[in-house]
């Protein structure tokens, strides 16, 4: 394994994590910072500190820097050395797991259990790549100390970036003056006093002339000046951050979520222009599907066996999606509705987008919706005339399956409002109802059976605004169960259905 890493990743081995700052690999970055440091202390103290004029300047030099370097120096190796990881993954013997696949899951961090730790973490903690660990309150990885910054070591990170910023300015100050006193030839009020003899100067303690002076405080000076702006910039952004509540991983995906939203709008725009000009030349090479109405195939036979008892949906309500093209505006919709830029879904519906096209899949943007768990944006496309008619997927699910596939309960909410109850028993073409997906999800069951029964699906909070929240204390079993609680789905059904069936006799 690499002692030094120069990739800008700087990627721990698969397996390993990171504890503080100075684990293996280091980083290029953070030499290159110790080396900057040592450099301008002994300059400090062995250059500019020793050739002016001696009491009162010089000791006062010496106690001036002292005040902020000692600090600043235990400051900046205590935060290489603490672990800002979350507890849960701090206290794990094992080392993190190597068979994580992004292909399988689309977030390392689900429900609150991080897949790479394999461990529970709390609500602000992010993965960090180059540490290979959950940190707590995740801020950022700092490249400089190559450690990572969050909720345990932030006031600490900021105290050093203020002491920087002060050091900096003070050593900047100190060599600006001795560079244009070392210039002076009549007396005044900074000319020096060089420590070995009029025309020796001392650098590092060692005997130099003034040249040599000249050029080392010159290039201490704008060492210096450089990172009092960098430092400074840095200190003034998180002086910003803490201002608005923000940290800095918050404040970089806004921003990335926004320039995304310019990108799609732009995009949208450009084909609204271009749809205007040529109508018909529109998504010719998009195969994707559309609907067909009013067909009765064999899964809504199924279907209407399960919940003929219920008795009010007919098939020709049931709407199959079917292959047809889909045009790039329902492709943006779609795009959108899965990414959750809610202005996008807005700007679309107020152009008239019609609800009644489905993907590859024949998945609708109902379905979408469902599936990612946006909440805001299902509430925008229910108030769209088209939500009142039900559809089915090429597999035979409705946006009710989805919802409770991932355990989405606001969105079962909704729908329970505005569909009607025997949606709850219609199967798909593996013979499954909603009821069945939501097996898994102990908040999602016991709201569909409600729901399946008749009765009110939220127990207390019918009121809407509380859809809107992502249920603060739902705690959801970890991701990795989920593989079993299929299992146990396939198992259950058929006893689920007997029972009721039972019932109805
Ligand atoms: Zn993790
Ligand atoms: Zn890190």
């Amino acid at each position: 394994m690499a002692v030094i890493s120069f990739s800008s990743a700087n990627p721990t081995d698969a397996g390993r994590r990171r504890r503080n700052g100075f684990s293996l690999p280091l980083y290029y970055v953070q030499i290159l910072a110790l080396v900057l440091i040592v450099f301008i202390i002994l300059m400090n103290y062995l250059t500019l500190c020793v050739n002016i004029p001696t009491h009162p300047w010089q000791w006062l030099s010496i106690v001036l820097s002292s005040v902020i370097i000692l600090p600043f120096s235990v400051i900046f190796i205590v935060l290489i050395l603490s672990d800002p990881a979350e507890d849960s993954v701090k206290n794990q013997n094992r080392g993190p797991r190597t068979d994580f696949d992004r292909r399988v899951h689309q977030h390392v961090i689900t429900n609150y259990y991080c897949n790479i730790c394999d461990a529970n973490v709390t609500e602000k903690a992010k993965h960090c790549s180059s540490c290979n660990k959950c940190v707590y309150a995740f801020d950022h990885h700092c490249i400089w100390l190559n450690n990572c910054i969050g909720g345990k070591n932030y006031r600490r990170f900021l105290t050093m970036l203020t002491l920087l910023v002060i050091g900096t300015l003070f050593v900047f100050i100190n060599s600006l003056l001795q560079f244009i006193g070392s210039f002076l030839t009549s007396p005044s009020a900074i000319s020096l006093n060089p420590y070995y003899a009029p025309d020796r100067y001392a650098v590092l303690m060692i005997p130099a002339s003034q040249i040599a002076f000249q050029v080392i405080s010159g290039i201490v000076a704008i060492i210096c000046l450089v990172t009092f702006a960098m430092a400074g910039y840095l200190l003034g952004f998180h002086i910003f951050l803490c201002y608005h509540g923000f940290s800095t991983y918050d404040f970089v995906m806004k921003r990335r979520h926004n320039r995304t939203i310019d990108q799609t709008l732009t995009q949208f725009n450009q084909l609204a222009q271009n749809s205007r000009e040529e109508p018909a030349r529109a998504s010719k090479f998009l195969p994707i599907k559309k609907l067909r109405k009013n067909q009765v195939t064999d899964l809504q036979e199924n279907g209407t066996n399960n919940h003929h008892s219920n008795g009010n949906l007919r098939n020709d309500q049931i709407f199959t999606v079917e292959a047809n093209y889909m045009s790039e505006h329902q492709l943006v919709l779609l795009d959108a509705i899965e990414k959750g830029h809610t202005s996008i879904v807005l700007k679309l519906l107020r152009n008239h987008i019609s609800l009644d096209f489905g993907d590859a899949y024949g998945r609708t943007p109902f379905m979408i919706a469902a599936k990612y768990g946006r909440n805001d944006i299902m509430k925008l496309l229910l108030e769209h005339p088209q939500s009142k008619e039900v559809r089915v997927d090429r597999g035979g699910k409705t946006a009710l399956h989805y919802a409770a596939e991932s355990s989405q309960l606001p969105i079962v909410k909704m729908l329970s409002k505005r569909q009607p109850s025997s949606l709850t028993m219609l199967t798909n073409k593996t013979k499954l109802t909603p009821l069945d997906y939501a097996l898994g999800a102990d908040d999602v069951y016991p709201s569909l059976h409600k729901y399946s029964e008749g009765g009110e699906v939220s127990g207390g909070d019918t009121d809407d605004d509380e859809d809107d929240k992502p249920m603060p204390g739902a705690y959801v079993k970890p991701k990795k169960k989920k593989g079993s609680g299929k299992k146990k789905i396939g198992k259950k059904s058929g006893s689920k259905k007997k029972k009721k069936s039972g019932k109805k006799k």
